[in-house]
């Protein structure tokens, strides 16, 4: 059974979970923390940020005050902390308010052909919100801790800054569902993702400030070869990998020169932070790209008034066709007869229409038995993959008749359409490819069509008797 944690108008269930979710990330945040009081990792904010950018009903006050006890409640529990665990946890939801405001507008409304912009909007919303959580956060503990603020502030400031860019992008990528993990299986695909880690155990090797941009060109690679989503998450765990090395000090990014006040925690988070966001921007660039690739090719491959496959639809399905020289393939050629008069009669609108329906009444009569093409025009193209010539014959005059026996609607009149077919059948022979034989075949069919169109049309040619397979085409 699926648990539904969040629905529009279960407003007590809703809330419910927000409390639990900030409750669990809160709990385990508080046990990353290093023996100073801020946390090495505060995953909560960019967590819950992306669940209500995700859900956009839940951007209403009441929920982000469960959000805002939760936190309370688990730094009042674990921490011992009554009052500033009021005032601190005001700096997280800052956070959380400032990035949902800034991302869940153009979440719903932008389709996944317009990620870049989501992911490039998630950048000034982290720095936003960080700024904002870590101006109040600096100031709540420089009450509470006595630390400096400039300090308090640059670690609230890297942390929030790198956590929101690492985790926002991962959480809030959409193709999840068209993601098979097999794809993952070849070379091409896996090689990248284990050069991340090569580059990730050189760095901390080698060591110094550039270390920590060693994983750039092969998580850029990622995101030229692998889907978003698997790129997100080689973008998140290579930041969480390099903060935790560097808080460790396995990679000593630092050097011998004290020259920057900052700790190299925070350089280190802000390193990390801008490290991310390069490989977004190609991974999300290479998505769109990929789309209008696959755009393209679909408007290329179906015709847009019929949705039968085009010419060049037909000879690229032909592709996945195995070949062997003694398979028989069979082409009916239909051609609708006096079409021009049905323009010239009832406009081309009504021709676009008749076109459709024939569309449909072959679609139904051949859809299961041959790839059905609009061949151009009003022609329409069968092929058909080891039929018998009798076979071939019957569809041919299946089709015919589904045509010819019910009328057509036009403007208010019933009007009676016809097609002539020719056929032809063959075994590819000398040939090497489906392409060449179909070609022939067409010239063949079309020869009897210009037969049926000459013996009176509403036919087809040859008749079922003259029918004979060919050994092949030529
Ligand atoms: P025949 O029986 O000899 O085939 O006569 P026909 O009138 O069908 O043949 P002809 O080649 O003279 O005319 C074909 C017409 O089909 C001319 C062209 O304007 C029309 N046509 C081609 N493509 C389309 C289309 O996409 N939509 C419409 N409405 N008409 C089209
Ligand atoms: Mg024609
Ligand atoms: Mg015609």
């Amino acid at each position: 059974m699926r648990v539904k944690l969040f629905a529009e108008y279960q407003t007590k269930t809703n809330a419910l979970s927000l409390f639990l979710i900030t409750l669990l990330f809160c709990f385990l945040g508080s046990h990353l923390r290093i023996p100073a009081e801020l946390s090495l990792f505060w995953p909560v904010n960019a967590i819950v940020a992306a669940v209500i950018v995700r859900h956009p009903w839940l951007h209403r006050i009441r929920y982000y005050l469960a959000c805002f006890a939760a936190m309370v409640v688990n730094d009042t529990v674990f921490s011992g902390w009554a009052w500033p665990a009021v005032t601190l946890n005001i700096a997280n939801l800052l956070f959380i308010i400032i990035s949902v405001s800034m991302l869940v507008k153009h979440y719903l409304r932008d389709s996944d052909r317009r990620q870049i912009n989501n992911a490039l909007r998630i950048f000034p919303a982290c720095l936003l919100a960080a700024f904002a959580c870590a101006s109040w956060g600096a100031l709540a503990q420089d009450v509470g801790f006595n630390a400096s603020f400039a300090t308090a502030w640059a670690d609230w400031f890297s942390e929030q800054f790198s956590t929101g860019l690492m985790l926002l992008p991962f959480l809030l990528t959409r193709n999840w569902r068209s993601f098979s993990f097999g794809e993952l299986l070849s070379p091409g695909k896996w090689v990248p993702l284990l050069s991340v880690g090569v580059s990730l155990v050189v760095g901390a090797m080698i060591g110094g400030a550039g270390s920590l941009t060693f994983p750039v060109p092969a998580l850029i690679w990622c995101a030229i070869v692998l889907p978003i989503p698997v790129t997100s998450l080689a973008i998140l765990l290579t930041g969480i990998t390099e903060i935790v090395l560097v808080s460790h000090g396995v990679m000593n990014i630092q050097g011998n020169d004290n020259l920057l006040s900052l700790s190299h925690l925070t350089s280190a988070r802000l390193g990390v932070a801008t490290i991310a966001i390069s490989p977004l921007i190609v991974a999300v660039s290479m998505d769109a790209v990929r789309q209008l690739n696959q755009r393209l090719a679909l408007r290329a491959n179906y015709d847009f008034l019929t949705q039968l496959l085009s010419r060049s639809g037909l000879y690229e399905s032909l592709k996945d066709e195995p070949f062997s020289s003694q398979r028989s393939v069979g082409v009916i050629l239909l051609d609708v007869d006096y079409f021009k008069t049905i323009n010239d009669n009832f406009g081309h609108d009504a021709g676009d229409g008749v076109l459709e329906e024939i569309a449909l009444r072959m679609k139904k009569v051949a859809g299961k038995q041959g790839r059905i093409c609009r061949f151009g025009g009003e022609e329409f193209a069968i092929v058909l993959f080891d039929a018998r010539p009798e076979q071939l014959y019957q569809l041919a005059e299946a089709v015919r008749q589904s045509i010819a026996k019910e009328k057509f609607w036009l403007q208010g009149n019933t009007v009676t359409v016809t097609v002539s077919s020719g056929l032809a059948q063959g075994t590819a022979g000398e040939e090497r490819d489906w392409h060449s034989v179909i070609n022939q075949l067409i010239s063949a069919a079309d020869k009897n069509l210009y037969l049926s169109k000459r013996n009176g049309r509403n036919q087809t040619s040859p008749s079922f008797r003259t029918l004979r397979l060919a050994s092949d085409v030529a």
